[in-house]
Parts: structure tokens; C-alpha cells; sequence
């Protein structure tokens, strides 16, 4: 087996133990690769503290989509995940949340019925305990398999997050690469504090679409989270290493409350 990894972006070559030390991130330019849902938990939430919600909550067929279930079957056992989404609770230096991992291995992690479900689940579940919530954000958008039922549930997530903000409670959403379309455009905006990690894409439709509509050129880093902190939509960006210490100290200065 290959035990090694080279940066696609500068080239850089290091062993992959060196690699996962570093938290997939390259050494040589900074680059943050995507993770799946299992080493994003290992490198944000305490040790052994995740217990997952809904694990059970898988998509159904609604429109008859030639083939979906086959496809959706099979991500379940490679991603070891029942949908594009896990959610549960945990802590994270302590503080008690409740958090959810987009992973875009299944299926560009975009949003159907069952990912739209859980994550209406989480923000109602932190609603009734008056827990802060923390989302993981990586996707391609509303899943186009599930046809009109996927853009529901843009309205049904936003409106459980709603509930969940009007009683005050705390919800950081953390933009990763790639986070765009119906999930932009829904909870992942939604954040009273938006982070995002160095160099993701953020943005709702794709750039040449933008640029063919608008029939003219765009800077060279848009959509990107640097470009996006620009123009005052992302708080800050948060370098994976200094993550679990920035949600930290936002939990913190928010009064959340630490594990008893
Ligand atoms: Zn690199």
C-alpha cells in the first residue's frame, strides 16, 4: 500500500502518518482536504464523546429515480454512514453540542429527504434541551434524485433552525470544502457565526454559470472562503488545527455549558 501522500496543489510529498498528524492538511501550502465524517469527529469532538442520532434515517425513493436505491445502498457501506449527513452529540473541549458532519463521499453530500430530516432532528432536539448546535457543512446542494422533495427541505431545516434561534440558542455553522447550492442556500448561511476553513469553496451557484449569465469575467478567487470573508458573509477563517479551540472559546463566550 502506498504510504505516501503527494499535494496535488504544490506537490509536496510526505508519509500519510505525517499527513493524518497534520490533519490532511499539506504541510507545503496549507491546502485542507476534505474529510469523511469519521476523521472530521476525531480531529473536532473529545475522544469517545460522539453518540450518534437517527442512524436509521435513510432515503427512501420518493420519485422513482432509475437506479437510486442501488447507488445509495452501496454509499451506505462505504461511507458507513446512512446518509450524507451524521448527526449526534458530543463535546468538544468539554462543551456539550450537538453536531452534524456533511461527507461528501455520499453522493457530493448533497441534501435529500433523510440528510433534510436529521438535520431537522438535531436543531429540534437542541431546541427542546437548549443545546447549542455546531454543522460541518461539504456539499454539492439539493439532490437532484429526489427531484422537488430535496428543495423542501431548504424551508424545513431553516424553519426547525428558526425555533432553535428564537429561544436564543447557539448555532455555528462551518463552512468546508465544498459547500454550495440548496445547502448555501439554507442552514449552512444560517449560522449566528459563520466559520470557514482556509481555501473552501463557498458559494451558491457554480462559476460558470455566473459567468455566462452575467456574460463577464470574475475574480480569480471567487466563491472562495477567503473571497467570501471579503465581502462580509464568513466571520472568520479558521484553520483546522485552531478549530476546536476557536469553537472553544465561542461556546464559552456564549455560556454554553461544559459536560457534567
Ligand atoms: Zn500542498
Amino acid at each position: 500500500m502506498d504510504s505516501w501522500f503527494v499535494c496535488s496543489i504544490c506537490g509536496n510529498k510526505i508519509s500519510l502518518a505525517d499527513y493524518k498528524a497534520s490533519l490532511y492538511v499539506c504541510p507545503g501550502c496549507g491546502r485542507h482536504s476534505r474529510l469523511s465524517w469519521q476523521d472530521r469527529l476525531d480531529c473536532t469532538a473529545d475522544e469517545g464523546s460522539f453518540r450518534e442520532f437517527d442512524a436509521g434515517v435513510v432515503s427512501a425513493n420518493p420519485i422513482g429515480f432509475p437506479g437510486y436505491e442501488e447507488k445509495t445502498a452501496a454509499l451506505r457501506e462505504t461511507c458507513g454512514a446512512g446518509e450524507s449527513i451524521v448527526t449526534g452529540i458530543c463535546t468538544i473541549m468539554g462543551y456539550r453540542v450537538l453536531a452534524g458532519v456533511m461527507d461528501s463521499r455520499f453522493m457530493m453530500a448533497s441534501m435529500g429527504c433523510a440528510a433534510g430530516e436529521k438535520i431537522t432532528r438535531l436543531f429540534e432536539y437542541g431546541t427542546e434541551n437548549r443545546l447549542p448546535v455546531v454543522i460541518f457543512t461539504a456539499s454539492g446542494g439539493a439532490r437532484m434524485q429526489e427531484g422537488i422533495f430535496s428543495l423542501m427541505q431548504m424551508a424545513k431545516t431553516s424553519g426547525a433552525l428558526g425555533k432553535h434561534s428564537r429561544l436564543g440558542q447557539l448555532y455555528v455553522s462551518v463552512l468546508t470544502d465544498p459547500t454550495t447550492g440548496g445547502v448555501m442556500a439554507s442552514f449552512a448561511s444560517l449560522g449566528d457565526i459563520i466559520i470557514a476553513e482556509p481555501g473552501a469553496l463557498a458559494g451558491f451557484a457554480g462559476k460558470r454559470v455566473i459567468r455566462d449569465t452575467i456574460g463577464g469575467e470574475l475574480p480569480f478567487d471567487f466563491q472562495s472562503a477567503e473571497f467570501v470573508s471579503r465581502h462580509g458573509f464568513v466571520d472568520m477563517i479558521v484553520e483546522r488545527k485552531n478549530m476546536r479551540e476557536t469553537l472553544a472559546k465561542i461556546f464559552r463566550v456564549h455560556r454554553c455549558k461544559k459536560e457534567l
